[in-house]
């Protein structure tokens, strides 16, 4: 590994002028899990790591007035896997980021940094997604927020700029009647990334209409996929077995899987196929 000086800012403040005084030279460090992979790996070599474990700013997990749930960045997965404010939000939500990896990189690991980190195949993007989650990014210049779908760039790279810094991930109240579920297609272990994983959200009214309803694919393509032909094929529908089966082909178009370890291109999108009707299913049985 190349060496590096180390700052461990108290403050956010702080961080931005780090980030400000070194530049391109500067990388971020939350929990290291990703980062000292591809330091070692040589991968980025930079000449000073920020660290962010001493920000106060970035640390916790809270309601949001409204009925939201806000989990700051340096969260890490452990933290809101047993997390009562999430387990209040949303149960769903705990077992996905139960679904990360081991104990023992989920107490290290941040949901900040996996964010950051954008590797398609991880847990917590399609299920954030599937939340309707609002990335909050900061820098020296101020606060910017934007929908989680268009934070993810691209693989490995999100829209974050440099000198800004992911603040938190904050999630609109759940409407009443909203049932949510996460399904990690794991064919080889139990902490594996997965092959194919689909994150749903449905909620059904009076006669079995569909009143809204939001999917999103992990391990599926480049970036998470938020599959928007799959819910307006759902989306004021009065919802059958056929319809969600009809609705979960379209997810082929939607999404473009890579060949790799865990299967081919064309193996994982038929398993998109079929584990979206599996969670839409499920949803829905579990709505009647
Ligand atoms: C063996 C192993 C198995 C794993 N299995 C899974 C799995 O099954 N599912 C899954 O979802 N994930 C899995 N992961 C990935 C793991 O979730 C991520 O490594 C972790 O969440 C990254 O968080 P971190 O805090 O360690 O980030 P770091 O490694 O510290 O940082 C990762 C990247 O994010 C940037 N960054 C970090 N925080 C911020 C911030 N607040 N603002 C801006 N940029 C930031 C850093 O600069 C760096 O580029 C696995 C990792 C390992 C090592």
């Amino acid at each position: 590994m190349n060496p590096f000086d180390y700052h461990a800012p108290t403050s956010l403040q702080e961080t931005f002028d780090l980030l400000n005084t070194y530049g391109e030279d500067a990388h971020l460090m939350a929990g290291g899990t990703a980062l000292v992979l591809l330091l070692q790996q040589g991968l980025v070599q930079p000449g000073h790591v920020v660290g962010l474990q001493k920000v106060a700013e970035l640390k916790g997990i809270r309601r949001l007035d409204v009925g939201g749930l806000q989990i700051r960045a340096m969260a890490t997965h452990r933290e809101a896997e047993k997390s009562a404010e999430v387990q209040a939000y949303c149960p769903a939500l705990v077992e996905n980021f139960a679904h990360v990896a081991t104990i023992r990189i989920r107490n290290q690991g941040t949901v900040g940094g996996n964010l950051a980190h954008a590797d398609p195949a991880q847990d917590p993007p399609p299920m954030l997604i599937a939340l309707n989650g609002q990335a909050v990014i900061a820098s020296r210049t101020g606060e910017r927020r934007m929908p989680l779908d268009e934070f993810f760039v691209d693989f490995f790279e999100t829209a974050l700029q440099p000198g800004e810094v992911l603040v938190s991930i904050d999630l609109p109240p759940l409407p009443a009647g909203t049932r949510v579920t996460y399904k990690k297609f794991l064919p080889r272990t139990q902490d594996d990334y997965a092959t194919v994983s689909v994150a749903a959200a449905l909620r059904v009214g009076a006669g079995g209409t569909c009143e809204d309803v939001r999917v999103a694919l992990g391990a599926a393509a480049t970036t998470p996929v938020h599959a928007r032909k799959v819910e307006d094929a759902l989306r004021g529908q009065r919802l059958d077995a056929q319809k969600i089966k009809d609705a979960a082909a379209l997810v082929r178009d939607e999404v473009d899987p890579l060949d790799d370890l865990r299967g081919s291109a064309g193996y994982k999108r038929e398993m998109a196929r079929v584990w979206t009707q599996r969670a839409l299913q499920e949803l829905l049985d579990a709505s009647a």
